[in-house]
């Protein structure tokens, strides 16, 4: 392909020139009405979106595969690529064919590229999902290898933050920003497989920056360059490594921009010291966001998303995507919400308001990047309107003393009034989204606009007046108006008046053409009303056009005062939001303080009890937890919990954990009360799960998982712990499970719940101060099982796997054969001798009977079932008679 041949047609050389420039993106070429593709991109067009291929022409002797794209339905197609993991070029005709016609019979129209459309660089609105980021983010790491830099931009609202975390945690902040694309750095001293392969998991678009270009003084140089200032360090100061995390993604967006102007904000140094780190294990099992499936209903944030605009929704998921340790910020938000419990009728109001209103930072950065239509503005225009609606809805509450709420209407106050007038007045009801046909400036607005459209809608008319009106004025009743190709429009008169005329005193009548019968003239009026009427259309879309550019150019003024109108709906949003979440699950505010407390009484889990509701299927149990370290007599800051399989304990484990996070995002929780000292880190181990695409057997994932929590859970952090040990041998993870919990309490110091079916750990609460025994209630009626989900205090005697089995349908031999084992394993054997137990017993004794037993009938079964079961030793005169007496009666 780069071997741009001599025997290329013009057309196709010239594509070939663009391909070279850009090799890793498919390219779109523009040809009159459609997008054309040629050789290996429409193959690949055709096989990945469906597109029909066909041929054009031949090129070194081989046909030229072609498919195409219609320009006016550019976006489906785009959107499609973007999603299959492509780049696009897009090449545009840069002049029009007349010029090209003007160089010459062969010339064809000048091309050139002029925007690259990545994952990461998307604004139009068909690209972009409403409630959701389209993020671009950038790695860059310190030379010590030990400090990466994560700049973040989502360029459809022009937000930009840039932060510094240990390298090794960089995967983790990635999870929780969820990127749509991903620079990486050409020459890397860091090893970033662990990142590549999340990208690869979790399909976020790749990219490379060069390294060589982004360093030290270029990369300030670039930033100063792109904001225009004279120095980076206007911005605070960046150190080294954030300064090249910022430039890379500046230098991209000049790349695919094509030096379009990308109004992104100024980087905003974030600090981590203020969120909540929660590493990529731990979110993926709590299910935050979205479930272990990928689903989104099923997540937390499925539960907790009652937002009506899409702006609202992006904050949400950020702030539980990253929740704050901030103190201050929490209170804050808990009085918001708070407040918009108490006052019901308001926030229903507010939020019927806020649900009207349309995405302004998106809609204003379109403006800004000359891809927006007069349905952005129009969508200005609405939010404004609806902004100062939600003014007034302000007046009539009393919430000085809510400081949050003060500072949303603080913004509120200071609404472009101006703008919101000057818009509705210029832009129809319903403009159309595309600038380009006109038909949005509303009649009256523009003298100038609306003599254009009366000449190109009224043309008639007004000729037919301008006839009248000579005829009046010259008293030749048979005077008219006339048009052909040639002359236009022109008066004529009959012969005989041509010289009355000619000879007009004001010499207003100029001669085109004598006739035998008629003499036709023109006047300057006429000429202008001609040559007015000819270009009406062209003209009407022309003064739209700069009538548009002037709105923008308004709007742009603005852009400050509507980027925090912006924020300040979005967050008000969020905070009504919790506060109906609140109302109609009925949750409590948690007590949140700087304590070592972890104190639930009543505590839900909200997914499980949603689900349960929905699936009528009774009622949630509420459970109760006190880890504080001075709480009452049975509590401790390990709780170690046992009880049978599926009897809730990862319910448990998992509802308290969420319960935390909800408070750390300013939420009110779901239970009756809580207490909750700040927390600066979850973790999470639940469940067990391969991770074979980085070469990691279960056990291996879930020893990769324990170490990084016992090399980092600090006093303040939470940690939950399912079923340590399952994945290996019972005697290696009875130890380690063992070793694991003495480490917690006696080096990490951290309230834990740790969840187990090595009943052998109970004993250690005699040893552990700090460990609570606790367990879940069951009942047993015969051989079946009752769960109760009731969590108390003690311990449990077992874990009735065998029961679960049964329950979930295991073949009745099995199960049988399994309660035979089990009685016999538990009546005393030397456990600690395995080869001995496995001497002792008959092994594949089920096996040997399944055949004899499937051929019975179920009575018969039942009978062979309960001999099985039986040990005659244990039975006393009377118990054989009976049983013997029930054998009889089943045979009967
Ligand atoms: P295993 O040891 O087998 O992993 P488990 O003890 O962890 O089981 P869970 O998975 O937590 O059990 O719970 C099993 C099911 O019980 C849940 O899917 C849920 O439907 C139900 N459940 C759990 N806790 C409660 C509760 N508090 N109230 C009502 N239903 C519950």
């Amino acid at each position: 392909m780069s071997d741009i041949s001599l025997e290329a047609t013009p057309l196709i050389a010239q594509y070939l020139a663009l391909k070279v420039q850009n090799p890793d993106c498919m390219l779109f070429f523009r040809v009159g009405d459609f997008y054309e593709l040629f050789f290996e991109d429409a193959v690949d067009a055709a096989r990945t979106i469906g597109l029909t291929l066909t041929k054009r022409g031949k090129h070194l002797g081989e046909d030229i595969p072609l498919a195409g794209v219609p320009v006016h339905a550019v976006d489906e197609y785009l959107a499609k690529l973007i999603q299959a993991g492509f780049r696009v070029a897009m090449a545009e005709q840069m002049e029009p064919a007349e010029e090209a016609k003007k160089r010459g019979y062969k010339s064809i129209v000048a091309r050139d590229i002029v925007r690259i459309v990545t994952a990461g660089t998307l604004t139009e609105e068909r690209l972009l999902t409403p409630n959701r980021p389209s993020r671009l983010c950038a790695l860059a790491f310190a030379a010590d290898s030990k400090t990466c830099a994560v700049a973040c931009t989502d360029i459809s609202t022009g937000q930009f933050v840039v932060r510094c975390v240990p390298a090794d945690q960089a995967a983790d902040l990635l999870v929780a920003l969820q990127p749509a694309e991903l620079l990486l750095p050409d020459v890397c001293n860091v090893n970033i497989d662990e990142v590549k392969a999340l990208c690869a998991a979790r399909t976020i678009q790749m990219a490379h920056y060069p390294t060589g270009q982004l360093q030290g003084a270029q990369a300030n140089a670039r930033i100063a360059a792109y904001y225009d200032v004279v120095d980076a360090q206007v911005f605070g100061t960046l150190t080294v490594v954030e300064a090249a995390a910022v430039a890379s993604i500046l230098y991209y967006i000049e790349r695919t921009q094509k030096g379009l102007n990308v109004p992104l904000s100024p980087p905003q140094q974030a600090s981590t010291s203020h969120n909540m780190l929660l590493d990529a294990a731990t979110r993926a099992n709590l299910e935050i966001t979205q479930t272990l499936q990928g689903q989104f209903a099923g997540s937390l944030l499925h539960v907790v998303d009652e937002t009506v605009t899409g702006a609202g929704a992006r904050l949400l998921l950020d702030w539980v995507s990253q929740p704050t340790i901030h103190l201050p910020t929490i209170h804050a938000r808990q009085n918001a919400v708070a407040f918009a419990i108490e006052h019901e009728k308001w926030r229903s109001a507010v939020r019927a308001c806020l649900k009207a209103a349309p995405d302004i930072a998106r809609a204003l950065t379109r403006l800004s990047m000359e891809r927006g239509g007069p349905r952005d503005m129009r969508a200005i225009a609405g939010a404004l309107s609806i902004a100062a609606q939600i003014e007034t809805l302000f007046a009539r509450v009393e919430c000085t003393d809510i400081a949050l709420l003060q500072e949303i209407l603080a913004v509120l106050k200071l609404l472009p009034m101006e703008l919101i007038e000057h818009l509705n007045a210029a832009l129809v009801d319903e403009p159309p989204l595309s600038p380009h046909d006109g038909g949005y400036i509303r009649a009256g607005f523009d003298a100038e606009l609306d003599e254009i459209r009366s000449l190109r809608d009224h043309s008639t008319q007004i000729i037919a007046q301008m006839e009248a009106n000579l005829r009046a004025q010259t008293t030749i009743r048979s005077l008219k108006i006339r048009h052909n190709n040639v002359l236009g429009y022109y008066i004529e008169v009959p012969s005989q008046f041509g010289d009355y005329l000619r000879e007009d005193a004001q010499k207003r009548f100029i001669l085109r053409q004598s006739l035998p019968n008629a003499t036709r003239f023109s006047t300057a009026e006429l000429a202008e009303l001609d040559s007015k009427i000819a270009s009406a259309g062209a003209q009407a879309i022309a003064r739209e056009s700069a009538i548009f550019a002037g709105l923008c150019a308004a709007i742009m003024e603005e852009s400050a005062a509507l980027k925090a109108l912006h924020e300040a709906l979005a967050q008000l949003d969020v905070l009504l939001n919790l506060a109906q979440v609140a109302t109609i699950l009925n949750w409590t505010r948690p007590r949140v303080d700087e304590s070592l407390a972890l104190h639930i009484d009543g505590g839900r889990h909200a997914v499980v009890e949603r689900a349960l509701k929905q699936a009528n299927a009774g009622a949630f149990i509420a459970n109760s937890l006190d880890l504080s370290p001075f709480g009452g007599a049975q509590t401790g800051q390990i709780a170690l919990v046992t009880g049978p399989n599926m009897g809730g304990k990862s319910t448990f484990l998992r509802q308290n954990a969420l319960i935390v996070l909800l408070a750390h995002i300013g939420s009110y929780v779901p239970a009756t009360s809580a207490h909750i000292g700040v927390v600066d880190r979850i973790f999470s181990r639940v469940g067990a799960s391969d991770d074979l695409a980085r070469g990691r057997s279960t056990f291996m994932v879930e020893m990769v998982e324990t170490a990084g929590i016992l090399n980092q859970a600090t006093a303040h952090s939470f940690v939950i712990l399912d079923e340590i040990g399952r994945g290996t041998a019972t005697w290696d993870g009875l130890s380690i499970a063992w070793a694991v919990l003495e480490h917690l309490h006696e080096t990490n110091q951290c309230r834990t719940i740790f969840a187990t079916h090595f009943h052998e750990l109970t004993q250690l609460q005699s040893r552990l101060p700090r460990m609570q025994n606790l367990h879940v209630l069951v009942k047993e009626w015969g051989n079946s099982l009752v769960f109760l989900h009731q969590v108390a205090a003690g311990v449990a005697d077992r874990s009735y796997g065998v029961h679960v089995a049964q329950k979930a349908g295991l073949p009745k031999v099995v199960v049988e054969r399994a309660r035979t084992l089990l009685k016999r394993l538990e009546k005393g054997m030397d456990r600690s001798t395995p080869a001995n137990l496995l001497a002792d017993l008959p092994l594949f004794a089920a096996l040997e009977a399944a055949p004899a037993v499937e051929a019975l009938a179920p009575w018969q079964s039942e009978i062979i079932g309960k001999l099985q079961a039986l040990n005659p030793d244990e039975l006393n005169p009377k118990a054989a008679l009976e049983l013997l007496y029930q054998l009889k009666g089943m045979v009967e």
